[in-house]
């Protein structure tokens, strides 16, 4: 009766863990077929200056125009990390970026910079900075209108390689900001070595900004510290004017958020009056 059990368990086991090979190699190359006929596109948010009035910059958010509709990169972004896809999805992306970063200071903001997203693999790729090099080179794109948002736990994971890239990001112009800052495991002394532009403070802390509890103080640190470290810092997802209120009191630089604006279509920018 055991061995029963047992065999049935195994085929219960085996069963669902091939299916979920199989909808995972289904997911892989639907993304495969993605990349080559070029459904994925970046919508843009704003990144808008401390007093409320004016755009200082966007940041590029991938979407994709799959058959079960847009996606957005949680849906994905895994999967692609995991096959080595994102490889061939990191140069879509600077592609992309590119030619929007041209259009943008063509019909609307001709002094803006784009911050884009790097996973944990597109970080510590191979080549990285020589692969970003060869797009910008190809699309004549300046690096000064280029800007890169990492995690700390990236930058923690590849600390020497870390070290590394943002000197010579840095020294080409390139500005770096670390994203959702605030969650990670992070080892400050060792992050603040590094030539560091930004601190983007993550939505989660901001959601309860408003209660003035601990999330509250840990805002309030983070951006004494940075102010200290001359590091600027950007608060995301902003939703309402109190969280606004409170955080631009407390001397925060930039912000984004649905308050503000929506991540948008490149065309859509066009329209933007700030
Ligand atoms: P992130 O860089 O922290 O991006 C912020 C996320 O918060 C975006 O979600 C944005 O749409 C959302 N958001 C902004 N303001 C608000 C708000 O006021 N309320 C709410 N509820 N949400 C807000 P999205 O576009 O789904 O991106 C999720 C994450 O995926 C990003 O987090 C980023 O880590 C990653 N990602 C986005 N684009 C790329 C990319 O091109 N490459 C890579 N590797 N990762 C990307
Ligand atoms: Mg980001
Ligand atoms: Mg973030
Ligand atoms: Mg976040």
């Amino acid at each position: 009766r055991g061995s029963d059990i047992g065999k049935s368990l195994y085929e219960f086991y085996s069963k669902s863990m091939s299916e979920e090979i199989l909808k995972r190699v289904e997911i892989e190359s639907e993304i495969s077929r993605g990349i080559q006929k070029k459904q994925f596109f970046l919508v843009y948010q704003p990144k808008i200056s401390s007093d409320g009035s004016t755009v200082v910059g966007f940041e590029a958010l991938l979407r994709w125009n799959s058959q079960k509709g847009i996606l957005t990169p949680d849906k994905f972004i895994q999967i692609a990390e995991e096959s080595g896809l994102v490889y061939d999805l990191n140069r879509l992306v600077l592609d992309i970026v590119c030619k929007d970063i041209k259009f943008i200071k063509e019909n609307a903001f001709k002094n803006v910079s784009v911050a884009i997203n790097l996973s944990g693999k597109e970080f510590a790729m191979y080549n990285m900075i020589g692969v970003l090099n060869e797009h910008l080179k190809k699309h004549n794109i300046a690096p000064e209108d280029i800007e890169i948002e990492v995690t700390e736990r990236v930058i923690l994971n590849n600390l020497e390689l870390s070290r590394q890239v943002f000197d010579s990001l840095n020294k080409k112009g390139i500005k770096i900001s670390i994203d959702d800052f605030g969650t990670g495991y992070s080892s400050l002394e060792l992050l603040l070595q590094l030539p560091i532009y930004a601190l983007k403070i993550d939505k989660k802390f901001v959601d309860k900004i408003e209660l003035f509890s601990n999330e509250y103080i840990i805002v309030k640190s983070i951006i004494n510290m940075a102010k200290e470290m001359r590091l600027k810092t950007i608060a995301e997802g902003v939703e309402r004017k109190e969280q606004y209120e409170i955080l631009k009191a407390l001397g925060c630089d930039q912000f984004q958020g649905y308050y503000f604006s929506k991540p948008m279509r490149v065309e859509e920018i066009k329209s933007v009056k700030m």
